[in-house]
């Protein structure tokens, strides 16, 4: 990798995110669950908030709801001060998700670049094609440019989820669980990734997450959600030093945030 090399993004200016009393239930064959109950949070441009939870405890869906995804029952988000649906018309976010979705009959260069071109189409305002370029070379995918995503580890097709999404520009990232499929090391490498071109483009970033160290050692915030109905449980800011490093992981700070949102998990359950 040669971060050095890589220009500051396109400037992306990240959104500001505020989401007031959410509420949404949802009913099937006459069972009703509350997915989200009373969800306040504000979440500021260019911050990189995870939503750490167990499974069921809303996470996926306030995610969806940021992006227009689903309609909520109560309450307001606002994008930059618009609708989460004129938001996600004026290409506003990017998603990726656990699975790389990634078009098996197209090369990895393609994969990236036709979302972009197809997102400057729809009014979107992807990073110039010199400036994808680099970001491909700087998260080390050059040997794999011509690769078709069967011929790539589970790793590295995520890695090209990451810098697509990355790509669009877009002011917000929307990811869920995006590391879940992959082994504890390549998972580790991912994480500093995305820093990395977090770092670089000034995009706000929610993830998704139900791993504690994953949510430390990624986020400005790490909001712990609670299940039935899914909360907000405890907003946690995270002090560590920017530029993270592998070595964090070590610090006493660390595990000290780690021992604090496993408290709050155990609390939330109780
Ligand atoms: P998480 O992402 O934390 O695992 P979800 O947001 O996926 O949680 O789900 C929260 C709750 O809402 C769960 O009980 C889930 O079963 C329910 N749920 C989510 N989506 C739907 C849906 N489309 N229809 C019915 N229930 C749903």
């Amino acid at each position: 990798m040669a971060p050095a090399d890589v220009p500051a993004g396109a400037g992306v200016h990240g959104a500001a995110v505020s989401i007031r009393g959410v509420g949404k239930t949802f009913r099937r064959r006459g069972q009703a669950t509350r997915a989200l109950s009373g969800v306040d949070l504000d979440i500021a441009p260019g911050e990189l908030v995870s939503l750490l939870g167990p499974s069921g405890c809303g996470k996926s869906t306030l995610l969806r709801a940021v992006g227009g995804l689903v309609d909520v029952d109560t309450g307001t988000i606002t994008v930059d001060g618009q609708t989460p649906d004129a938001a996600r018309g004026r290409k506003r976010f990017g998603l990726v998700p656990q699975a790389p979705a990634l078009v098996p009959w197209r090369t990895v260069e393609d994969n990236v670049t036709f979302l972009t071109t197809l997102h400057r189409h729809g009014g979107g305002t992807p990073m110039p094609p010199g400036e994808v370029d680099q970001l491909v070379s700087s998260v080390g995918l050059d040997p794999f440019r011509k690769a078709y995503p069967h011929e790539l580890s589970g790793g590295l097709q995520q890695r090209v989820s990451l810098v697509r999404g990355f790509a669009l520009g877009a002011p917000v990232l929307l990811m869920d669980e995006p590391f879940a499929a992959l082994d504890e090391i390549t998972r580790a490498d991912a994480r500093y990734l995305l820093l990395d071109l977090w770092s670089r483009t000034g995009a706000t970033v929610v993830f998704v997450t139900h791993s504690i160290a994953e949510a430390v050692i990624l986020s400005d915030r790490v909001v712990v959600m609670a299940a039935r109905p899914g909360r907000v449980a405890a907003v946690e800011r995270i002090d560590l030093p920017r530029p993270r490093t592998p070595d964090l992981e070590d610090d006493p700070r660390f595990h000290d945030h780690v021992r604090r949102l496993r408290a709050d998990l155990a609390a939330s359950h109780s």
